[in-house]
């Protein structure tokens, strides 16, 4: 579904995509970690052309990324981001901020955009904070409406930057869990984390980056047991 191939990127001198060859098949979960500074969220930004690269190729469902116009557009809701920070519009409610994508780029109409809206919401366990501004939800309650949202535009593939970094331990658990819900339906996701719990249950692959290359493609069984190369090994003795 998603192909990298020889994809290279600069930021003037740093070079921080090298030679990238990755393919993401429909319903995998493939699980990015690696160092600070790797390269891992130019690597998701890339996918959704938030970056430009250099050299290479990325296709989607078989076709080459657009460059602009609609067809960008369309790209963008084709492929679904969670950051690290919630990036809900902080001025409308839980429920507009998942209809606004279907409304205004999609062109749903406004009744069928918030019934759709609250069946997600209710899928990530917060449709009873539909009418609340996102500063009156905890953050992991963000997290969730901020998936719901990116659901709405009835991506094919979803990627997520490091979603639970930004949250207190015990609202962790509740957005790795929609997330893993996410893989048992089926959906296509590049998640960069470092929550080996949630590599182990639901990613079918590991990949492990470092200095712009990837280093290493495991299970994560493979991975966290037996890792081959001696930076994959030094890292994970960091983090684990
Ligand atoms: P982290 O774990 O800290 O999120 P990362 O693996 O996601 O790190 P990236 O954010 O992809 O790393 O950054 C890779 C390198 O590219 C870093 O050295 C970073 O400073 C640099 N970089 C990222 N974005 C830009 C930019 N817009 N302009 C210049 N350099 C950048
Ligand atoms: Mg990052």
């Amino acid at each position: 579904l998603v192909e990298l191939r020889g994809v290279n990127k600069h930021f003037g001198d740093l070079h921080v995509l090298r030679d990238i060859n990755l393919s993401v098949d429909r319903g995998e979960v493939v699980v990015v970690i690696g160092p600070s500074g790797s390269g891992k969220s130019t690597l998701c930004r890339t996918i959704n052309r938030l970056e430009t690269i250099d050299a290479g190729t990325i296709r989607l469902d078989g076709q080459p990324l657009p460059a602009e116009g609609r067809a960008l557009a369309r790209l963008r809701a084709d492929v679904g981001m969670v950051f690290q920070a919630f990036n809900l519009f902080a001025h409308k409610s839980v429920l507009q901020n998942v209809t606004l994508g279907p409304t205004r780029a999609k062109g749903v109409r406004k009744s069928e955009a918030e019934k759709l809206a609250m069946e997600l919401l209710d899928r990530v366990g917060v449709a009873d904070q539909a009418a609340k501004l996102p500063a009156q939800l905890s953050g992991g309650q963000q997290q969730r409406v901020a998936i719901a949202r990116a659901l709405a535009m009835k991506p094919k593939v979803m990627l997520f930057d490091e979603p639970t970094s930004a949250l207190d331990p015990e609202m962790i658990k509740e957005v790795l869990d929609v997330m893993i819900d996410l893989a048992k339906d089926g959906m296509t996701m590049m998640v960069i984390t470092h929550e080996m719990g949630f590599a182990r249950r639901a990613a079918n692959r590991v990949i492990f980056m470092d200095a712009g290359s990837i280093v290493e493609e495991a299970t994560p069984e493979e991975f966290f047991t037996n890792a081959r190369s001696d930076r994959a090994r030094d890292f994970l003795s960091k983090i684990l």
